[in-house]
């Protein structure tokens, strides 16, 4: 069955057909018409009516078609994790975890509808002002259009949908060309829970076809998650209109001598292989103080062996295949170089077809594209360092500034690096890979513009609105 893709809530089709396949064995996991250009610029004409009806929708009326949206999504838990199973290839365990965290993403989306609150300004500051009062309200941006990456296309997805519905946006979803199936079974539970079908459109197609929508002066918004190579691009031609940028990462973990050990490589071993490695926050980087460096070595070893690589449908998959041969073939040909270069393989093995066996390399110098360059794959690299001041330094030697994860229990270490590690968001204790989806979200450097998180996402697909009394 070929899947319709949704233009203003109306369904379509078109000569063009993308074939999806199941990363796993490269078997067909299904097929979507793709969006001609006539497509797209329909779909912001239809988003331009829709944001009229959506923007004088009530708080109460939008918390309700979250509310039913939640009350949909858990009815249809089991085929939503289903289908980023067969398109990602994503394993059940993350999928199931995805799924949850995508449900929790859409409550706190209904939660915030109701408090998109203004603010009581007193305006008499100067003489100028005397007898005037004002106020500030947060009206919503107009017409958002949210292009996902595929590694996590649900939740991801839905903390574009979950804010726009929240705050009454119109909204167009460019979903990635190797999962988009999610995006279209989420559209049809949005259409479902009663939010007005001019507002919301999903339109598969290749990247650059998109870019008409990216350069569209009707378009307020461009809320872009994917690589820092086309969000930074795309922030170029988006003239201007708002942009939020969720991009990538080479996200650190420093380890000191006073860490409890057990529970750094507990985390770092989940840290660095979860969804396989593709993740804008997977650990790859581990530095770790030289007296603890042996021995947290000798227990991160047996701990990544452990974890079982295979077919993404059992139930115990830890690491499942990566998105296509040609990522595979790459990660592996990045871990090659290396090798090349000086650095030893504590423990990896035969890549077969997509799946990867985990990777762990030592003598690591950091221009290596394994330290410098987001891997994406299930690849980790251990360093030892001297002191305190050389870790940090290596940690933000670098390019992106996403998460890290610093392992101590010296208060006055965790503040130094709450002051010095250059991310938007340090774990203490934990690794770089700890998110949820409430929280504010995103990267400095070369990793974002903007924060992510249900009320830092309504804070920029709304703008403050002043209004000024005069009652002289
Ligand atoms: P990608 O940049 O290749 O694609 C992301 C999206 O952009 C896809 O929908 C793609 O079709 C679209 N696109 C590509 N070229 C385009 C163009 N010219 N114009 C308009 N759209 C275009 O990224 P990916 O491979 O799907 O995802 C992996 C990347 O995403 C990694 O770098 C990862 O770190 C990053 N990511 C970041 C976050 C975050 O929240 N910071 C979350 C997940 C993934």
């Amino acid at each position: 069955m070929v899947e319709k893709f949704l233009v203003g809530g109306e369904w379509r089709t078109s000569d063009e057909i993308l074939a999806v396949m199941f990363p796993y064995d490269g078997s067909q996991a299904g097929a979507v018409y793709m969006a001609t250009e006539q497509d797209l610029d329909d779909a912001t004409a239809a988003a331009l009516r829709g944001f009229e009806i959506t923007r004088k929708l009530p708080a109460y009326k939008r918390t309700e078609i979250l509310m039913n949206l939640h009350r949909l999504m858990q009815e249809r838990f089991d085929d939503l994790v289903n289908t980023m199973i067969m398109e990602g290839g994503k394993n059940y365990k993350t999928a199931v975890s995805e799924t949850t965290r995508a449900l929790q993403t859409i409550l706190v989306s209904a939660e915030e509808a109701r408090r998109i609150e203004g603010e009581v300004l007193s305006i008499d500051w100067t003489p100028a002002g005397e007898g005037r009062q004002g106020f500030v309200k947060r009206v919503p941006i107009g017409v958002v259009l949210g292009i996902t990456p595929f590694n996590y296309p649900i939740n991801l997805a839905c903390h574009k949908l979950g804010p726009a519905i929240a705050v009454g946006n119109s909204i167009i979803i460019k979903p990635p060309e190797q999962t988009p199936l999610s995006s279209i079974l989420l559209a049809e539970l949005i259409l479902e829970a009663g939010y007005p079908p001019e507002a919301l459109s999903v339109v598969p197609c290749y990247g650059p076809r998109a870019e008409r929508m990216v350069l569209d002066p009707r378009i307020a918004m461009l809320s872009f998650t994917g690589s820092a190579a086309v969000g930074w691009m795309l922030k170029g031609k988006a003239g201007r209109k708002k942009v939020a940028l969720e991009l990538g990462g080479n996200a650190g973990a420093i380890v000191h001598n006073d860490a409890d050990l057990d529970n750094a490589v507990s985390r770092i071993s989940v840290g660095g292989f979860a969804n396989a490695g593709q993740n804008c926050i997977s650990v790859q980087r581990v530095l770790i103080h030289h007296d603890v460096y042996e021995e947290f070595v000798d227990s991160l070893i047996p701990a990544v062996e452990a974890l079982k690589v295979g077919d993404p449908r059992d139930k115990d998959t830890d690491v499942g295949p990566l998105i296509s041969m040609r990522d595979a073939e790459r990660a592996e040909s990045w871990v090659n170089e290396a090798l090349d270069q000086g650095a030893t393989m504590l423990i990896g093995g035969e890549r077969n077809g997509t799946l990867m066996p985990p990777v762990v390399l030592s003598q690591i110098h950091p221009d290596m594209k394994v330290a410098c360059q987001e891997i994406f794959a299930p690849v980790l690299t251990v360093m030892p360092y001297q002191d305190w001041d050389e870790a940090v330094a290596t940690i933000n030697d670098s390019d992106y500034g996403l998460q890290a994860g610093v392992f101590t229990n010296d208060i006055k270490r965790i503040m130094d690096a709450w002051d010095r590690i250059e991310v938007g968001g340090l774990q203490v204790n934990d690794v770089s890979t700890f998110r949820v989806d409430h929280m504010p979200y995103g990267g400095v450097k070369g990793s974002g513009f903007g924060r992510e998180g249900v009320k830092y996402t309504i804070e920029e697909m709304t703008e403050p609105r002043l209004m000024v009394l005069n009652l002289t």
